[in-house]
């Protein structure tokens, strides 16, 4: 997709023209949508194609793109999932935008006619996760109090960082957060039960909600899979930690909050090897006095080479991580050193 590797065997000469063809053919190929998203015409907004794909029973996954926000595919790279109780429907995460919930709400709808959406979980604060609360009903959404905390302090500079990444397909969203606040460790929506945990580590707070007629557990972005996890607020360790009490719970299968349906809990352990391999790539490039540009060129283990966006998510982490890695290091080290 990316012309780059061509435009490196272009001539001093001809460079200039291949380019602008290349940019034409990639501004087409955006124009386009391709991808997940059809082209549409030339005028008309465009519109989330969304498909639920039944994961467990009466439970299912409308899945992002492995991918990269862009213009190409509206932001529409993070799960959202929806489960039907015997009163109603309970939805977990509300993808990038207003028109993106508007989507959801109808693929509910139509999956499920009659139904009334009884609860709408957040997991975290993200903007992937949680900028389609707007078309949801205002009393059916629940976080944690952290998660509200944090979309309400963050929303307006999160919102205008994805505004400015998605453009139109942002129209008419306004950070919405839950007004409902969890604080039971158990909830009976419309005759099914659910486990709810607080955990932290990929954010502040990750809520983690585990369905117990199926024991399968919405693990947010706490894990990933065939995807390189995002680091913007991360804490390693207690990621980790979370990482470990996953791995305890009961359950018969695992959502991630990027990537497959995952019973046999592969998720976890790539998560886990991805940010061990990261930290230890980090503290070296310390270590070795290297620059931020050198720490952000380091090769990438083969192991790694089928996640997607894993480049991109590699160099942001050096941004994100880096510069505290530093600060604590020489915070342990004997003074003067
Ligand atoms: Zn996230």
């Amino acid at each position: 997709m990316s012309p780059a590797p061509e435009a490196t065997e272009d001539t001093q000469e001809s460079g200039v023209n291949r380019r602008a063809l290349l940019g034409g053919a990639a501004a087409l190929a955006a124009f386009a949508g391709i991808g997940p998203l059809r082209a549409q015409s030339h005028a008309a907004p465009r519109s989330y194609r969304l498909e639920a794909v039944e994961i467990a029973a009466r439970t299912w996954c409308v899945y992002g793109a492995q991918e990269d926000l862009t213009r190409a595919n509206g932001g529409a790279i993070a799960n959202a999932a929806f489960i039907q109780t015997p009163d109603g429907v309970v939805v977990i995460d509300t993808g990038p935008s207003k028109r993106y919930g508007e989507a959801l709400a109808q693929l509910v709808a139509d999956r499920l006619p009659g139904k009334r959406i009884l609860r709408v979980y957040n997991t975290h604060h993200h903007p992937d996760h949680v900028f389609g609360n707007q078309a949801f009903p205002r009393e059916a959404l629940a976080a944690p109090q952290a998660v509200i905390e944090a979309m309400t302090a963050q929303g307006e500079a999160l919102a205008a960082n994805m505004y400015r990444i998605l453009g139109d397909w942002m129209r008419g969203t306004v950070p919405t957060p839950p007004g409902r606040a969890l604080n039971a460790s158990r909830e009976e929506i419309g005759g099914r039960v659910f486990t709810l945990t607080e955990l932290k580590g990929h954010t502040a707070c990750d809520l983690v909600v585990r369905d117990e007629e199926t024991g399968l557990v919405f693990a947010g972005d706490l894990a990933f899979l065939d995807r390189a996890p995002t680091t913007p607020n991360a804490d390693l360790p207690a990621w980790r930690a979370s990482l470990a009490a996953l791995r305890r719970m009961e359950r018969e299968s695992l959502l991630p909050g990027h990537g497959p349906v995952d019973p046999a809990g592969a998720s976890l352990e790539q998560t886990l090897d991805w940010l061990d391999w990261l930290e230890g790539t980090l503290r070296e490039s310390v270590a070795r006095g290297l620059t931020m540009n050198e720490a952000m060129a380091t090769p990438i283990p083969a192991r790694f080479a089928a996640l997607g966006v894993a480049r991109t998510e590699f160099e942001r982490s050096v941004v994100h991580l880096r510069t505290r890695l530093e600060e604590e290091i020489l915070a342990e080290a004997p003074s003067g050193g």
